[in-house]
């Protein structure tokens, strides 16, 4: 467990859970001490002694991969809330979730408000949340690079949702994604830069790095 952001108003905890790895978020406001749950990776008895002490509010979800909801059963039938997904990415689950969250949407928790993103492209219901400065990303952008894609089509699809959506954000912007460490936006935006100056075959997807494909 790492304690990510620690601010006036905002607490965030990355949790790494499960053979992959995969990021969980527990985002706390300090003033009423609500939280939110993004991801459900595995684990879920470590994430519920995380929360001890909160008041949980709802169970985020940035897709619907196998590795970021292994204890996702087990956190909605002990924790007992709302589960918000996009549409596109609930069909998988075992039971739909009580909130359908749409681009645009707002979740609000305590005295936090979490701005919902619809990033399609490493899933088609992929969500970005970006609240203050902080914007998890999910599996849409990581250090370095796009999730990953299976086709050209969801390819081209990831690169209009980070261009044209998350890089609208201040460079400053502190991104914490689905796996690995955080990192910082402007960082990401110059290394895109970097890929987008020069050609790339048609047919590119997969697991693409802006800097060695
Ligand atoms: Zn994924
Ligand atoms: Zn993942």
């Amino acid at each position: 467990m790492t304690i990510v952001v620690n601010d006036n108003s905002l607490r965030i905890e990355q949790l790494q859970l499960g053979s992959f790895g995969t990021n969980a978020y527990i985002l706390l406001c300090r003033e009423t001490k609500e939280s939110v749950v993004v991801d459900a990776p595995a684990e879920a008895d470590k994430l519920i002694a995380r929360l001890k002490g909160t008041t949980p509010r709802y169970i985020l979800l940035t897709h619907s991969h196998l590795d970021h909801i292994g204890a996702l059963d087990q956190l909605r039938s002990e924790l007992k809330i709302p589960l918000a997904a996009h549409a596109a990415d609930s069909g998988v689950l075992s039971s739909p979730p009580e909130i359908m969250l749409r681009d645009g949407d707002t979740v609000d928790f305590g005295k936090i408000q979490v701005a919902v993103w619809h990033t399609p492209g490493h899933t088609p219901g992929s969500l970005c949340f970006r609240t203050g400065n902080y914007l998890l990303s999910g599996d849409t952008l990581f250090p370095g690079g796009p999730g990953k894609t299976r086709t050209p089509a969801e390819f081209a699809q990831i690169v209009k949702s980070i261009t044209e959506k998350i890089f609208t954000l201040d460079g400053s912007t502190q991104v914490y994604s689905g796996h690995g460490e955080p990192t910082i936006l402007k960082k990401e935006k110059d290394e895109f830069r970097i890929f987008s100056s020069h050609p790339h075959r048609p047919d590119l997807c997969g697991d693409v790095l802006w800097l060695t494909t």
